[in-house]
């Protein structure tokens, strides 16, 4: 447990975990490999693989093209869907659908599908922000995910499988998923084997097909991860986590700042950039009279003036338990002018807390119940205080989160 959740909201799943892996998660040639094992022919692997990626089927038993007998020994070996349970509820106007996922152990994720309306000369979008995580292990005090805890990593396909309820509710209405973006629960980086497994089966033309400049991974700045990522060469869209430039009161609201400063993980941006062509987005959350203050705007303008970066700014979604609210719009106004006057490219985002998936977490942590009132209000009472002695400037002498960083 993270050093700022609280304890008991999520217990570990109550079931065990089916053993089967999901068949999204499972690559093409592995596939080919299981059927020419059991000297069954190679192309049973593409039926299955057109059955998962473009079919109609539901289940295992559905898939007609392969034969009654093979299909008893996939559902032996496979699972068709790693999604046992989805909840749905729509928000904003029905412009967005919040999905909270049950997995076969009972861990619960969420999902959250965006609609843009076309507008101007623009196509209408939709993006479904996933999860990584069942919780995560950073602890931001701000985030309900980090609120959770950490209960484990999702497995290759349980990432898949959220795109591909999404993208069947979608086409239902005749409507395709143009973007997803890894801003849901959990820190992407810190289950990267899998996120990347993830990315390559939502890429690859021959499964979900989905272009790779539509696929944005967020990190809350672990360091080695962006580096692997750097060096695999230009994936997709890479977002930094930032909320803050000065690292006494980033320690506050992104644990593994200490032990990823902000010197480090900015330093990898740019490579990142460098090295890929592509413009690093930053996102910054602001929390009124916390990180929103004239300095920490002109702290965040030195830090990237001249860079190749795009900051969004996002008003703070209410979250139970902290003792926070939102920066004012016109705050957020402010801060903003700040950093395009160092000549920073910066988005306000408006209207809808959802914006980048911040709403994430919320529904599990409502499901997870009320935690102690002691504890809820020891909590509160630490954040003041840790964030007052950030705004003096004082680094944290808390540690680092356990099962953050080597
Ligand atoms: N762990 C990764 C990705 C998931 S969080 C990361 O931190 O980048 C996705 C984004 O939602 C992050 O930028 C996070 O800071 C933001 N976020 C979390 N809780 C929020 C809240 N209550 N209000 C606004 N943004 C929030
Ligand atoms: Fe984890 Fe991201 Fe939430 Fe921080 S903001 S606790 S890194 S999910």
């Amino acid at each position: 447990m993270s050093a700022s959740s609280l304890p008991l909201l999520n217990p570990p799943g109550p079931a065990p975990r089916d053993p089967r892996p999901g068949l999204s998660g499972v690559a093409p040639a592995e596939l080919e490999r299981w059927f020419v094992d059991r000297d069954r022919p190679a192309y049973r692997a593409r039926q299955v693989a057109d059955a998962i990626w473009g079919g109609r089927a539901a289940s295992v038993s559905e898939i007609s093209t392969v034969p009654a007998a093979v299909r008893a020994e996939i559902e032996a070996a496979f699972r068709f869907d790693t999604v046992a349970d989805t909840e749905l509820r729509p928000a904003d106007a029905g412009l967005t659908e919040k999905a909270l996922h049950r997995l076969s152990d009972g861990a619960l994720v969420e999902s959250v599908l965006m609609h843009y309306p076309a507008r101007g000369g623009q196509r209408e979008r939709h993006t479904l922000c996933i999860s990584s995580q069942a919780g995560c292990a950073v602890g931001c005090p701000f985030c309900a995910t980090g609120e959770l805890g950490f209960t484990r990593d999702l497995e290759t396909a349980e990432i898949v499988d959220q795109v591909r309820h999404a993208a069947r509710r979608l086409a239902a209405d005749e409507r395709r998923l143009t973007n997803v973006v890894f801003m849901g629960m959990g820190e992407p980086l810190l289950n990267l084997d899998r996120v990347l497994e993830a990315v390559d089966a939502l890429n690859d033309p021959a499964r979900f097909g989905l272009g790779a400049r539509h696929i944005t991974v967020s990190t809350s700045g672990v360091v080695p991860g962006m580096r692997r990522l750097t060096a695999l060469g230009p994936q997709f869209t890479l977002a930094v986590s930032l909320h803050a430039a000065r690292d006494a009161l980033r320690d506050v609201l992104v644990p593994l700042n200490r032990r990823w400063p902000i010197a480090e993980v900015v330093e990898a941006a740019r490579a990142h950039a460098r090295a890929t062509g592509r413009r690093v987005s930053y996102e910054v959350t602001l929390i009124a009279g916390v990180n929103d203050t004239e300095p920490d705007a002109r702290a965040m303008a030195d830090l990237l003036r001249g860079d190749h970066a795009h900051v969004n700014l996002i008003p703070m979604n209410p979250v139970a338990h902290t003792p926070w609210t939102a920066s004012p719009m016109d705050v957020i106004e402010r801060f903003a002018a700040t950093l395009r006057s160092a000549g920073i490219a910066t988005t306000v985002r408006r209207n809808r807390g959802q914006e980048i998936g911040a709403a994430c977490g919320q529904l599990a942590a409502e499901r997870a119940g009320e935690p102690p009132a002691a504890a809820v209000a020891r909590r509160r009472d630490r954040l003041v205080e840790e964030s007052a002695t950030a705004l003096r400037g004082e680094r944290s002498r808390a540690a680092v989160p356990a099962g953050v960083g080597e």
